[in-house]
């Protein structure tokens, strides 16, 4: 934590004369009537889009995500780079795929890479974190760049806790931070795993989704659930189907009322009109599709994450564009004219935000994890193993959005040629390899009890 010294704004200035500059002169948008002053990217782990209303949930379930839609750019298809927590972050930080940062390793970055949020620091962003613990814990690399990085909320691990108001926590970190720097140009990054398993909502959040009818989102069932049985006191048997699906949307309909208490703050605190806000995930969940519960796999519940982005003076909207995480670093980086201090390998979503469609329904989209990867483009999937890519599945989106009929065999000549486009990105991407070297193993080895007692409860580690 450093002093309350302010630091230097010119950056920031120009930054702001720059943005409203372009957007006076883009596409006829108005200009932002006021400047983005500060930003707030909040990461809720584990949060399927189709839970929120915005993306179709009961009303009733998300008011609070409903209210802040209205004012934001709302993408319809957005992905995750990796269906894990620290893949995912890593790749959300840093705007790189996970075969170039390998965090999937558990090892941190290399010191010597600089951290894009360090960079927002040294152009003049106070940056501060408050996150669950787990995979974002500091020693696997995440708090690189912030002046403050705060785990507030370890306790949602077991099941003994259900009516504590865990994201208490999170709310009354956030209040703090904005009471003594609010003022500061901020990047403030929040995150909590409170709809990953166990899931453990607070009671009156289970009979807010029993009196809407919100218990059973998502596609029919078809088959019996894997159960989830870790050791960390989650009842074994507890994780049926529709028992499942209404824990987890009691989980969302408890995050959705801390966020109408963060957007309510930011009203208070005058911070609403002047500050950029990002909401989105890590990646989604599984709650029954295929006989499945969790995430790590490439099916649609799993990849697909909301992403919704308020800026400051540009008009509500939606986007169907294929759009992924890796995207939103350099949006952000553009709306603050902040150079990146290596090439980004996400897009720039201004245009989009703008009501300019920049990336074509063709974009090629690609999301990797535990030794698979997948290329998504128009309405293909392929699913394939990195080191065997003969071993692969074929899903056609459009005609079979349950990921029920595998096309590896009719349609094997294109699935080909998507994964050699991943190939093609891997051997374009060297010199930006080489950036993030391979860390040695010992430090994921290496873990204290308690990081070891967090993430087996989380389901990481046995
Ligand atoms: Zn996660």
């Amino acid at each position: 934590m450093n002093g309350s010294t302010p630091r230097p704004h010119t950056r920031i200035a120009g930054a702001l004369l720059a943005l409203a500059g372009a957007l006076s002169g883009a596409c006829g948008a108005p200009a932002p009537s006021t400047p983005i002053e500060h930003v707030i990217l909040i990461s809720i782990d584990t949060l399927r889009a189709d839970y929120l209303e915005p993306y179709g949930a009961p009303t009733g379930l998300t008011p609070n995500v409903a209210e802040f839609a209205a004012g934001t750019i709302v993408f319809d298809d957005a992905i995750t780079q990796a269906t894990s927590t620290l893949p995912s972050h890593t790749s959300l930080f840093y705007s790189v795929h996970s075969f170039v940062h390998r965090a999937y390793t558990g090892n941190p970055p290399d010191p010597q890479l600089p951290s894009p949020v360090g960079t927002l620091r040294d152009a003049g962003f106070r940056t501060a974190a408050f996150v669950g613990g787990g995979q974002l814990r500091p020693r696997f690399g995440l708090d690189r760049g912030f002046d403050t990085y705060e785990i507030v909320d370890t306790r949602n691990i077991g099941s003994d806790n259900r009516d504590v108001d865990r994201l208490g926590n999170l709310l009354t970190a956030t209040d703090g931070f904005l009471r003594e720097h609010g003022r500061d140009p901020f990047f403030l990054f929040l995150h909590t795993y409170e709809p990953h398993l166990p899931y453990a909502p607070p009671a009156a959040f289970l009979s807010q989704v029993s009196a809407i009818g919100a218990d059973g989102i998502g596609a029919d069932l078809d088959a019996p659930l894997v159960e989830y049985t870790p050791d960390a006191g989650v009842p074994e048997g507890a994780w049926i189907a529709d028992d499942s699906r209404r824990l987890y949307a009691a989980e969302v309909a408890y995050v959705d009322d801390f966020l109408g208490k963060l957007f309510a703050l930011l009203d208070q605190m005058a911070l609403t009109d002047n500050t950029l806000i990002v909401l989105t995930s890590d990646h989604g969940e599984s709650l029954g599709e295929r006989g499945l519960l969790g995430h790590n796999l490439f099916y649609t519940e799993q990849l697909r994450v909301p992403l919704l982005i308020r800026v400051p003076g540009l008009a509500a909207g939606r986007s169907d564009a294929p759009v992924q995480l890796i995207d939103v670093m350099p949006t952000l980086y553009a709306l603050l004219d902040v150079d990146p201090p290596y090439p980004f390998m996400g897009t720039d979503l201004g245009p989009l935000l703008r009501g300019d469609p920049a990336t074509g329904p063709d974009r090629v989209r690609f999301s990797e994890n535990k030794g698979f990867a997948a290329v998504l483009q128009g309405p293909w999937k392929v699913v394939f193993a990195l080191r065997e890519h003969n071993n692969f599945q074929l899903f056609n989106l459009a005609a079979d959005p349950g990921e029920l009929h595998d096309l590896a065999n009719e349609r094997a000549a294109r699935a080909a040629q998507l994964i050699r486009k991943y190939d093609g990105l891997v051997a374009a991407n060297a010199t930006l390899m080489s950036l993030f070297p391979r860390r040695g193993e010992e430090a994921a080895q290496a873990l204290d009890e308690e990081t070891r007692r967090e993430l087996r409860a989380l389901g990481y580690i046995q």
